[in-house]
């Protein structure tokens, strides 16, 4: 399928009191068509950050971008000026966040905040824009659209409104749709359908989907490729099979351990301890090594680069080989 987005060695500098925030540090990834990439990581990991420079809409200043490319059917992103990459935002590539509520504008209905992208971007008229909200209502399952049309923000429920902000995503027909943590805010059921329309949306249109979460639950089912952030960089790119089957960085493992499971009672077994690093203050060799219970002195003083280890798969560590199969025992032990 044809590749519709290449992001190539990005790097985002946020200035801070602190000093320099070293937010994205060389991010590479790339996005077919009809693909679902999820990127993942806990927060500050710098998964946003990377949605944002790819929109073009970091705070400047403080952040920067300060290299890399970002590749969208042959142009670069990062050197068009902010004119133009408002006709690419949108129609092109367009974006969802978590919080639907504080998105939307609550003194006008939704039907209204719908049919003007119709009416700014089309340039159709009143009522045609609002019959093309009211099927786009439609097209995201909120029932009674019709009737609902005129409804505002608060009338809604979180799902609801989430479905709303999709029908504003997806309006222009863009080719790749962000989610940065569409389902955080909602709870489990409204989670799963929220997943499913992307999923059924994307089917319907080719859509590419990148989708940001700090939850390997959620994206099990509807990614093709996990993309795992840490400390600002990827530290381990797979297929989604791949990865939950037998995950090689120690970071990946880290997280679907600490996934509840079925035949697991109670508590969270492996949760990963410590914190990110303050990303004015990297440690030194790997990132990750304070956290780590593979590292040794290496990893102190080497920084890992990211490998390809076997096909459709990479890693930046330097004991991936021991990492392996680390959890497949886990499963085994609490059979
Ligand atoms: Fe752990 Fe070392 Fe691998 Fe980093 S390089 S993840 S510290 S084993
Ligand atoms: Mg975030």
């Amino acid at each position: 399928d044809r590749t519709l987005l290449e992001v190539e060695d990005l790097r985002v500098e946020f200035h801070t009191r602190d000093g320099v925030a070293k937010a994205i540090n060389g991010v590479s990834f790339d996005l077919h068509q009809g693909e679902t990439l999820a990127i993942l990581g806990e927060s500050g990991s710098g998964k946003s950050v990377t949605a944002q420079a790819v929109m073009g809409i970091l705070d400047t200043p403080p952040a920067f971008v300060t290299g890399g490319t970002v590749n969208y059917c042959g142009t670069d992103l990062l050197t068009l000026d902010e004119r133009v990459m408002q006709t690419v935002r949108g129609a092109e590539i367009s974006m969802i966040f978590q919080d639907a509520l504080s998105s939307l504008n609550p003194v006008f209905s939704v039907g209204w905040q719908i049919a003007e992208m119709f009416r700014i971007h089309r340039g159709l008229n009143r009522r045609d824009a609002e019959e093309r909200a009211i099927r786009l209502m439609e097209r995201v399952r909120i029932p009674a659209a019709r009737e609902r049309v005129h409804n505002y923000p608060h009338q809604f429920s979180g799902g609801m409104r989430q479905r709303i902000m999709i029908a504003m995503a997806i309006a222009l027909d863009p080719h790749v749709l962000i989610a940065d943590e569409p389902t955080t805010a909602l709870d489990v059921t409204v989670q799963a359908q929220i997943m499913d329309l992307l999923k059924e949306l994307q089917d319907e249109s080719r859509m590419g989907l990148i989708l940001i979460t700090h939850d390997l639950g959620v994206v099990a089912d509807v990614a093709d490729r996990i993309a795992v952030m840490y400390a600002g960089r990827l530290v381990e790119k797979a297929e989604v099979f791949d990865l939950y089957r037998d995950p090689a960085h120690p970071y990946t493992l880290g997280l679907l351990e600490s996934i509840p499971r079925l035949d697991q009672q109670g508590e969270r077994l492996n949760a990963i301890g410590g914190l990110p690093p303050n990303l004015t203050r990297i440690p030194p060799g790997c990132p990750f090594h304070p956290r780590c219970r593979f590292a040794t002195d290496i990893c102190r003083h080497d920084d890992p680069a990211l490998l390809e280890v076997a096909p459709q798969r990479r890693v930046a560590c330097h004991h991936y080989d021991q990492v392996l199969g680390q959890n497949l025992l886990v499963v085994d032990q609490q059979r």
